[in-house]
């Protein structure tokens, strides 16, 4: 059930960040997959709860910090990671599985991955 709000966070169980990638519209803007609303102006930091990562180094990670966007138009966190190859050095590609099901390469604080290495 992944994309349901829970409300367990209140009880200190968070619910796994919904993680999708970006996708433009016909007007070239970054857009949100799972409802259109726009995200460009949300281009940074962003943190992935509990993670279904594919990299065997990391599967343990509960946590990881990616560069992208998030979509604020949802009750539950929504995560969409930029390209690897868009974003400075410092961020290694790691793979995960998004919350559709597919694997993707996704950019992830440096620190992130020497720490649990
Ligand atoms: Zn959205």
């Amino acid at each position: 059930m992944v994309g349901v709000s829970t409300g367990l966070a209140r009880y200190g169980i968070e619910a796994p960040t919904v993680v999708r990638a970006p996708v433009t519209d016909p007007q070239d803007r970054t857009i949100c997959p799972e409802c259109g609303h726009p995200v460009g102006g949300t281009r940074g930091t962003q943190r992935i709860a509990r993670p279904t990562v594919l990299d065997e180094d990391l599967t343990d990670a509960d946590e990881l910090l990616t560069h992208g966007y998030h979509c604020k138009g949802h009750p539950s966190w929504v995560v969409l990671p930029s390209h690897p190859d868009s974003v400075p050095d410092g961020w290694l590609s790691v793979e995960i599985e998004l919350s559709d099901g597919r694997a993707r390469e996704i950019p992830v604080a440096e620190p992130e991955v020497s720490a649990s290495a």
